[in-house]
């Protein structure tokens, strides 16, 4: 009965990821086969069941799944706070870009090209990327799509979106911003904010998708600061919270001590996990 049950829901994601992938990119290969890179992901896969999660610094990360997926996520990888000596990534199956500012895109062409991985973002800001099409994967929220054992979900963030090709250019409109669950088979589902502030639809988030690790914004100024993530973390019901977007700039100027504080005054379970940048941390 449960094994039946379980062919039932996975037919039923396969066909949603197809739907969201033939409304995103009509000429891209159907989203259910493995969105491999030139050669696949290279390098070992994470430990059974876990997730390994390499924080970049700002909003940059590198994600190994048990069934060998490799993403990354906004790969400004160029930072000022980015690891020094560290090799970036040479293979990889997808990069999710959340929306077109500069500290988010960063180096997503380049890298695209290197390792043929398709591109997840707004449908507007794929289409300005100007991306081999086989890899241009333009979509919006409620997209779903398949990577290996990853389920990626786009869903809402509160933001704006623009990008700039030429650094001497006008900037264009580049779609709604957004935020990705990734949804790993036997492993944990995580959630990266985006730029975003706190929105009631985390709590949409919560109930769909039930997330253990969010990826927020601390920063402030252009995004949540330590106050709201911790209000962010109530509506999310996750048990920790990797800080991100703060330090970059002498504008971003919260802490994750500052989120420690928040949270125990609002008496919040979440712990936060300090990533330190260029190491390889298992979720
Ligand atoms: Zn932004």
């Amino acid at each position: 009965m449960r094994t039946q049950l379980m062919a039932v829901v996975m037919g039923a994601l396969l066909t949603l990821g197809g739907t969201a992938a033939a409304q995103g990119a009509p000429a891209a290969p159907a989203q259910g086969a493995p969105a491999t890179g030139k050669a696949g992901a290279k390098g070992p896969a994470a430990a059974k069941g876990k997730v390994e999660v390499t924080w970049w610094g700002h909003a940059a990360f590198i994600v190994r799944t048990p069934g060998g997926a490799v993403i990354a996520i906004d790969p400004w990888l160029t930072n000022p706070k980015a690891p020094q000596g560290v090799a970036q990534p040479e293979a990889l199956d997808a990069i999710l870009v959340s929306h077109g500012h500069f500290d988010h895109v960063g180096e997503t062409k380049a890298l695209a090209q290197k390792t043929g991985a398709k591109v997840f973002g707004s449908f507007e800001l794929i289409n300005l990327l100007g991306l081999p099409e086989a890899q241009a994967v333009g979509a919006n929220a409620g997209g779903t799509f398949k990577v290996k054992d990853a389920t990626i979900h786009l869903v809402e963030a509160v933001h704006s979106s623009s990008y700039q090709a030429d650094p001497k250019g006008a900037s264009q409109y580049a779609g709604a911003p957004l935020g990705f669950v990734i949804a790993i088979d036997n492993g944990p589902t995580l959630y990266h904010a985006g730029d975003t502030g706190a929105f009631a639809g985390m709590e949409i988030i919560a109930a769909q998708f039930k997330p253990t690790v969010a990826m927020l914004p601390i920063g402030g100024h252009f995004t949540m600061g330590p106050a709201e993530a911790a209000q962010a973390a109530r509506l999310l019901k996750v048990q920790s919270i990797v800080p991100m977007h703060y330090g970059t700039f002498p504008l971003l100027q919260g802490t994750p001590d500052a989120l420690r504080g928040e949270l125990k005054t609002l008496r919040g379970p979440a712990k936060v996990l300090d990533l330190e940048p260029g190491k390889a941390t298992a979720l």
